[in-house]
């Protein structure tokens, strides 16, 4: 009998996955026992870090979008039709539409989003890069601003050893802030403070998620004149007078508030009752080596919806497809998965406007920090003017 196939988001992670299925299957899905089926909540396809060069007057914006369909390969049937309902005893996603999507197997790949109420004040008064609309909203204050003081802050999941989105953001776009405001010529108008929360994963009173990292971190922002402390988890904003309080105790006011606001699943994810993420975060418990959903021996999830140690990151799920492509191949003409997830994470970072910086690591090993380069910054706008598009579409 013919088997299904269900991807549930059109995201890097759904559409990168779809069609490395669609040429790994493509005997079976010629001799039709086995169709490709895709559901989105938006005909568009974001390339999410992009929003990152919008907020430095770098990009517009469309530059970054695409038509999903485009994307596809011909054999894989897309649907706009936000999913609403997953039901993993009757094996059928439903759709806004009220279409049930029935499956053989199932592909949960529908990101994350910046939860920025769970923070009191912040929605008023703080800012953040993490989605277009507010990229375009912090631009215009990047663009304005002549004197005072820039403050970063960065929220982690409640759940333990859960990362937020891009782990590398918060320092890229600090560096890419140094830079911008050089520019502008405003810089040394301009204080930069640099906070990082008590707790960021495994590391404690550190600057980043790793210690390796977080150790080079001090003398790279003294170089640049980024003041930088540790021991700032932003409890609450006061959006009036302009204060950002610490569940530590602590209160530093700003004139502009660039936040890693807090991060939760899709609220089909949340509401499922598959998670048991805290405060429901919604992180989907993940097999760290088959990207199984843990239980369940025909889901699979892979990029920002899982509750993994590693970076919520574009560079984390062009490791982790071929698994979970790979595996449900494996399933489909063996009966049992092959592959196995290492916890790789490869991307080119940009550590300011003009330099970038390759990093890779595992579950065994920490990034290890080398110095950026003007040959990296290349690779990287080459990424994210082309190659993406590319990556996307399972050919890179
Ligand atoms: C500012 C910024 C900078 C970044 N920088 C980097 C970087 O330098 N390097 C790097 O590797 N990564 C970076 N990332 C992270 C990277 O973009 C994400 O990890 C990646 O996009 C996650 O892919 P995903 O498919 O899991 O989620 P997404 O790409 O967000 O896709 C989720 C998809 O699910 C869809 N969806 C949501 N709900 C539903 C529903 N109910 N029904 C159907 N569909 C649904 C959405 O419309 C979307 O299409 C950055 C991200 C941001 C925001």
């Amino acid at each position: 009998m013919k088997k299904k196939i269900l991807i549930v988001g059109g995201g890097t992670a759904g559409t990168m996955t779809a069609n490395n299925l669609a040429k790994k299957l493509m005997p079976e899905i010629e001799r039709d026992e086995v169709e490709l089926v895709m559901i989105s909540d938006s005909k568009n396809h974001y390339y999410r870090p992009g929003a990152m060069y919008v907020a430095f007057q770098k990009a517009a914006g469309h530059e970054f979008i695409r038509d999903q369909r485009s994307l596809l390969m011909p054999e894989i049937d897309f649907f706009v039709d936000p999913a609403v309902e997953i039901n993993t005893k009757a094996n059928y996603v439903k759709g806004k539409s009220g279409k049930k999507y029935d499956y053989d197997f199932l592909i949960l790949a529908t990101g994350c989003e910046v939860a920025a109420e769970r923070i009191p004040g912040l929605v008023e008064g703080g800012d953040w890069f993490y989605t277009y609309e507010g990229a375009k909203k912090i631009a215009e204050k990047f663009a304005k601003i002549k004197s005072g003081k820039i403050l970063v802050t960065v929220n982690f999941p409640k759940t333990p050893n859960i990362p937020h989105q891009c782990g590398i953001a918060p320092v890229e776009t600090t560096m890419m802030l140094h830079d911008y405001l050089t520019e502008r010529g405003v810089r040394e108008n301009i204080e930069i403070v640099y906070t990082y929360p008590t707790k960021a994963q495994a590391v404690e009173n550190g600057l980043f998620l790793q210690s390796p990292t977080s150790k080079v971190l001090p003398s790279v922002f003294d170089s640049i004149n980024v003041r930088h402390q540790t021991g700032f988890t932003l409890a609450k904003v006061d959006p009036e007078s302009k204060i950002a309080y610490s569940e530590e105790g602590e209160s530093i006011s700003f004139d502009i508030l660039m936040s890693t606001p807090p991060f939760k699943a899709a609220k089909v994810i949340r509401d499922s009752g598959l998670s048991k993420a805290l405060d429901n975060e919604g992180w989907l418990p993940t097999d760290k080596k088959t990207l199984k959903v843990i239980g369940l021996k025909n889901v699979y999830t892979l990029g920002d919806t899982v509750d993994l140690p590693v970076s919520k990151a574009g560079g984390t799920i062009h490791n982790q497809t071929d698994v979970v492509a790979d595996n449900i191949a494996a399933e489909l003409r063996y009966g049992y998965p092959t592959e196995s997830y290492d916890g790789k994470v490869i991307a080119v970072a940009q550590m300011g406007l003009t330099c970038g910086m390759p990093l890779w690591y595992d579950y065994a090993e920490d990034v290890k920090p080398t110095p950026c380069s003007k040959l990296g910054s290349f690779m990287r706008l080459g990424f994210n003017k082309g190659l993406y598009w590319a990556a996307a579409r399972g050919m890179l």
